[in-house]
This record gives C-alpha cells, sequence and structure tokens, in this order.
C-alpha cells in the first residue's frame, strides 16, 4: 500500500487479494482485504467529517461531528456506556470511546481534535466543507489539521474491535473541541472534570503531520515529544513630552529603541534536553558531514564553541537550542510635531521548557538595562500584568520504549532507510494541556508533509491520497504493536 493514487490504492489491495487467493495464501489475503476495507472505512469518515462544518463560527457545530462519529462507533460494536458524548456547552461537545483491554497495563489515550479554521469558498479552489479527490490528494479544511488523522485513528479503533482484540491495555480515544480557538478547549475539559475517563500511562496526538519530505522524497519521521513555551510582553517608556522645536535628550522612542538594540544583540544561553538531544544524537546520522560533526560537537559537555556558532546561524538550530524573544510591533508618539509621551513595543518569547514567563520578564529587565523601560506581561487576553506567570513549562517526557520501539521498528519496515528524529515544536498543541497535567505526550500522524507546501490552515489544504492510505495501515500497525503485550 505504498504508492499510486486512491482509486489505484484500493485497486491494488484488491489486486493483492487476488494475487494471494491465486496463490493460496488465504491469511495474506484476509490481511489485504481487511487492510482494503479499513481504507474505505477511513475515506467514508473523512468525507463525512470534512462536510460537517466544525469552525468556531455561527456556521460551525462541533457536536455535530462528535454526535456522526459516536454513532459510527456504537455500529460498529462499541456499548454505548464506552461511547462518551460530554462537553461544557451545546455545540463544543467532546467524543471519548474506549476499546476494553486486560488491563494489564496503564491505558494509551489518543488525541485528536474535531474543530477546524475557518474557510471560505471564494479563496478555494474547490468547496472547503466537501471531500475533492483530484490529481491524487484529498482537498478539504481539516483534511491535515487534523480531520485526516481524527479518521484515521478513528478507523484503526474500529479495525482492532471489528477483528476482536484484546490490548494488553485500554485504548481511549478523544475527539475533542476548540484546539484552534474558542473557549471550551475539550482536552483541557475533560481533563479538569473527568480526569478519570481519560487517565492513561502515555498521550499520542495525531496533530502534526511526520514523513517530512523535500521534492517529493521523504527526510525524516518526525516525533515531537516537547514544547516551546509562549509569552508576549510589552515593553513602555513614558515621558512628559514637550514642544517639538525644543528636542531634549531624554526622548521616550530613543530610550525604548536603544533598548530594543540591546535585546537584538542579546542571546538567551545555550541549552538542550533529553528531547533535544535525542534530535541531534539521530540527526547527525543523516545530515551532511560538516553540519553532522558540529550536531556531535555541540552534544560534548562542554559544547564545541566554533560547533555552536556555525549552528547557531541555522533559524531552526537556534530556535531548537534557545529560549527567542523578538521585537513584533512597535508604537509611539502622538503627534508629529510633539515630543513622545510614550513608545511601546510588543516582545514575542517562544520559552524552552523548564523556564517560567516570569524568568524570562526578568531577563528582559536585565538585558534592557534601563529602569525608564518597564516590562509587563501581555495575557492572551489582551490585559496586562506586573509579572508573569511563573509556571516552568512541562520538562520533556523522557522517550519510553514502549512507545519508540515500535516505532522505530514500524517506520523502518515501511520507509527503508527513514530515521525517527524526535522534536521540540516551537508551536503550541493541545499537548501542552496532557504534558502540563503529567501524562508523558508524543505527537505524529504517519502522513507525508512537504513543510514549504504545508497548507494546514491556509487554502486549498490537502493531504496525498496514497499517503493517507499509508498512514491508515501504518498507524492500525502502530497501535497494535503498542498494545499487544
Ligand atoms: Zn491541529
Amino acid at each position: 500500500m505504498t504508492a499510486g493514487t486512491g482509486a489505484s490504492a484500493i485497486a491494488g489491495a484488491l489486486l493483492l487479494t487476488l494475487i494471494a487467493c491465486a496463490t493460496g495464501a488465504t491469511a495474506d489475503a484476509a490481511g489485504a482485504r481487511a487492510a482494503s476495507d479499513s481504507d474505505a472505512l477511513a475515506r467514508e469518515l473523512l468525507t463525512q467529517l470534512i462536510a460537517i462544518n466544525t469552525t468556531d463560527t455561527e456556521r460551525g457545530n462541533v457536536t455535530t461531528a462528535t454526535e456522526a462519529m459516536a454513532q459510527r462507533l456504537r455500529t460498529a460494536g462499541f456499548p454505548a456506556a464506552d461511547v462518551q458524548v460530554l462537553g461544557p456547552s451545546e455545540r463544543k461537545k467532546n467524543l471519548v470511546v474506549r476499546l476494553r483491554g486486560t488491563g494489564k497495563h496503564k491505558p494509551v489515550l489518543l488525541i485528536g481534535h474535531l474543530d477546524v479554521v475557518e474557510a471560505r469558498r471564494e479563496d478555494w479552489s474547490t468547496d472547503p466543507f466537501q471531500l475533492v479527490e483530484k490529481d491524487g490528494d484529498f482537498y478539504g479544511r481539516g483534511t491535515l489539521d487534523m480531520k485526516g488523522p481524527d479518521a484515521i485513528m478513528l478507523a484503526a479503533l474500529i479495525r482492532l474491535k471489528q477483528e476482536g482484540f484484546t490490548p494488553a491495555r485500554d485504548i481511549i480515544l478523544a475527539l475533542t473541541a476548540d484546539e484552534e480557538g474558542g473557549g471550551a478547549n475539550g482536552v483541557q475539559w475533560l481533563l479538569q472534570h473527568h480526569r478519570e475517563l481519560i487517565d492513561a500511562q502515555f498521550v499520542l496526538s495525531g496533530d502534526d503531520p511526520s514523513v517530512l519530505t523535500e521534492n517529493g522524497k521523504p527526510l525524516f519521521f518526525q516525533l515531537i515529544a516537547s514544547e516551546k513555551g509562549y509569552a508576549d510582553f510589552q515593553l513602555r517608556v513614558t515621558n512628559k513630552g514637550g514642544h517639538s522645536s525644543e528636542p531634549v535628550p531624554d526622548n521616550a522612542i530613543y530610550t525604548l529603541t536603544r533598548g530594543l538594540d540591546r535585546l537584538a544583540a542579546y542571546e538567551f544561553p545555550f541549552e538542550l534536553n533529553a528531547v533535544t538531544r535525542e534530535y541531534y544524537r539521530r540527526l547527525a546520522q543523516i545530515e551532511s558531514p560538516q553540519r553532522a560533526a558540529d550536531m556531535r560537537a555541540i552534544l560534548r559537555d562542554p559544547p564545541d564553541e566554533q560547533a555552536l556558532a556555525r549552528l547557531s546561524q541555522e533559524v531552526v538550530d537556534r530556535s531548537i537550542t534557545r529560549t527567542t524573544c523578538v521585537a513584533t510591533r512597535l508604537d509611539a508618539g502622538h503627534a508629529n510635531n510633539a515630543l513622545p509621551q510614550r513608545a511601546e513595543a510588543v516582545v514575542n518569547c517562544r520559552i524552552l521548557p523548564g523556564h517560567s514567563p516570569e524568568e524570562v520578564r526578568r531577563r528582559l529587565l536585565q538585558v534592557l538595562s534601563d529602569p525608564a523601560i518597564t516590562v509587563s506581561y501581555l495575557a492572551s487576553d489582551g490585559t496586562l500584568h506586573d509579572a508573569a506567570p511563573a509556571g516552568r513549562g512541562f520538562p520533556p517526557p523522557p522517550l519510553l520504549p514502549e512507545m519508540l520501539t515500535p516505532l522505530d521498528r514500524l517506520v523502518a519496515e515501511t520507509w527503508p532507510g527513514l530515521k525517527v528524529i524526535p522534536a521540540m515544536s516551537a508551536g503550541a498543541s493541545d499537548a501542552k494541556y496532557t504534558s502540563t497535567a503529567g501524562l508523558p505526550t508524543y505527537t505524529f500522524s504517519p502522513l507525508t508533509v512537504d513543510p514549504n507546501d504545508d497548507r494546514s490552515h491556509g487554502r486549498d489544504e490537502r493531504i496525498g491520497v496514497a499517503s493517507f492510505y499509508q498512514a491508515n495501515e501504518f498507524f492500525y500497525r502502530y497501535l497494535r504493536l503498542v498494545t499487544a503485550h
């Protein structure tokens, strides 16, 4: 199931069935038939999910999608008591389903969000709320982020149920609301109000395509195991002002920009953690000789300064190894012919795990080194605060062998030579809630994406048809491996 477009992938599976029957390999034939049935189901689920508008708008309703998927699960044989639809508001209900196992280990929790970012028909080449297959791709809002991965997780669970598979740990799937925005985040709500329903040893989120390609060639399989924190700060300078015909040295704009110059020249300390260490250790096995040598050199204790300087010229490497703070907005003055009474800037920080926004705020004060510049925490609701949150973000979880070993094995089988590279994301997802709650969370979806053409949140969002079916089979097999013993 690795080549061809959608129709030909199904045809390929059918052909496999026929060949297997002809050679008398009935077990293989049954397997191929199950795979092709599962592909057909995954496509049906995706078609249905895309057609339900789950944007956080008047037209959107997550509960409609939740109810539709709950019905699918009950029809597939899940007892009604194991299919829960619950949430804080009528339009923002979440789905929690449990495939019961022997209870030998604590459950594994799968999470996916059902809500999508708004999409306008006039911006798109196709109707964003219809699944359209065109030239080897599925188009539709959410195909990538993340109704495609949702359909794959649902199809895997239904396939396991129908095969009568009894896992060594319960498999819980939570499909939730308000990851993209809105005030009723499903994962957060479930953790606060129904922790027992979703409590698990570890969490797998499908909220990121993992097979990163360049010019159609897979580069590596990205497993996100940590996220940077986020904080905005407002820098502010006030001054009594005056007439611009009589300038004085003490000028709010100059005071602020001199501080910003010091910030621009400042670099937060280099720091690695369990995830970024493994990232560089594994990436060094596939990188060009100079970069590979530099990566190994920064893993030494202490890190090699020259290697670090070379690597730090790359934006991605710099953002992975340091907290970053950058000026993103500037606003000052009130008239062309008046000395400024006020100068403000917004500084956006992406904070390494293990550090708090308040710690970063204090560091900013040191770097700006001018008591005339105040630094306030700018909360997401726009309010200003003298101090920032003191929470240190979640430390990266250990890369559990029960999660990683089967992944390494299956990736090597599916894409010979491809490496699993654990990574830290500079973005933020629902993983922050489960991680903060003490549940180690790992994010991957075995879908293919070219990072230079990632259309999640954008127009004409799409996934490759062949990639979708390949990911469907991959995830089913992975879930079986993870829960078999
Ligand atoms: Zn997402």
